[in-house]
C-alpha cells in the first residue's frame, strides 16, 4: 500500500455538489451565488418557507464577530407568534409593499473563509429561519419560537460567531488550492504524505500566520 493519497476538490463525497461549489468559493459573487444556490436547495430539503426572491444579498468585509446577519426594516408592534399583515403594515409605514417585505442577507466574509463548509451551510440554515420569522410575523429573535425551527433544521440556536485561522493546501508544483482546513487535523500535520491530484507532486501546506 502506498502512503501517499491523492487529494483533489472533488474528493469530499458527503457533500452535494452545491455544496462543494460553494466549499470552494473564492470570490465575493461566487459566495453569494453558492450560498443562494444552497438556501433553494436547503429550503426544500428542510422544508423551510421563505420567499428566496424578496432576499437581497451582500457580503461584509467588515463584521468581526457575527458568521452572516438578516438586515431588515423595523415594524412597530410586529411580534413573533402573529402573521403580520403585510398590506396593512406597509399602509401604516407609508413604505410600499415590496419595500418593506426585502431584507439583506449578510455574509461576513473572513468567517466563511474560517469555517468548514458544514458550518457555513449550518450559518445559512440559521439565517434563513430568521427570514422565514421575518417575513411570516414582520420581526424576528433568538427565542422558543426561534429555537425549535433552529432545531429542526439542525442550526444553532445563536448567531454562530467565527475566530478559527484557516490552513490551505496547495500543489506544490502548480500552486493549484487542493484542500482547505480550519482545524489542525491529520492532513494539515502530514500534508507531506499526499500528492496533489492535479500534478502528484507534493502538498504544501500554508498555516494561519503565512496568510
Ligand atoms: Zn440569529
Ligand atoms: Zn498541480
Amino acid at each position: 500500500m502506498s502512503k501517499s493519497r491523492r487529494l483533489s476538490p472533488e474528493d469530499d463525497p458527503d457533500t452535494s455538489p452545491t455544496v462543494r461549489a460553494l466549499a470552494y468559493a473564492g470570490t465575493h459573487e461566487e459566495l453569494i451565488l453558492g450560498s443562494r444556490a444552497y438556501c433553494r436547495e436547503a429550503a426544500r430539503e428542510y422544508d423551510i418557507d421563505v420567499d428566496l426572491s424578496l432576499v437581497e444579498w451582500e457580503v461584509s468585509t467588515r463584521a468581526k464577530r457575527r458568521a452572516a446577519a438578516v438586515k431588515r426594516p423595523r415594524i412597530p408592534e410586529a411580534e413573533v407568534g402573529e402573521p403580520i399583515e403585510w398590506p396593512a403594515a406597509a399602509r401604516r409605514a407609508r413604505s410600499s409593499l415590496s419595500n418593506l417585505r426585502e431584507c439583506t442577507l449578510s455574509l461576513t466574509w473572513a468567517a466563511f473563509e474560517s469555517f468548514e463548509v458544514g458550518e457555513w451551510t449550518s450559518t445559512l440554515r440559521h439565517e434563513m429561519i430568521h427570514v422565514e420569522q421575518f417575513q411570516r410575523y414582520g420581526t424576528t429573535d433568538h427565542g422558543p419560537a426561534f429555537k425549535e425551527r433552529a432545531e429542526s433544521v439542525d442550526a444553532s440556536v445563536r448567531c454562530p460567531p467565527f475566530a478559527d485561522p484557516k490552513y490551505v493546501l496547495t500543489c506544490s508544483d502548480c500552486g493549484t488550492v487542493v484542500g482547505r482546513r480550519y482545524r489542525e487535523c491529520k492532513l494539515v500535520r502530514q500534508h507531506d504524505q499526499y500528492r496533489s491530484s492535479c500534478c502528484g507532486a507534493v502538498v504544501a501546506c500554508s498555516g494561519p500566520e503565512s496568510d
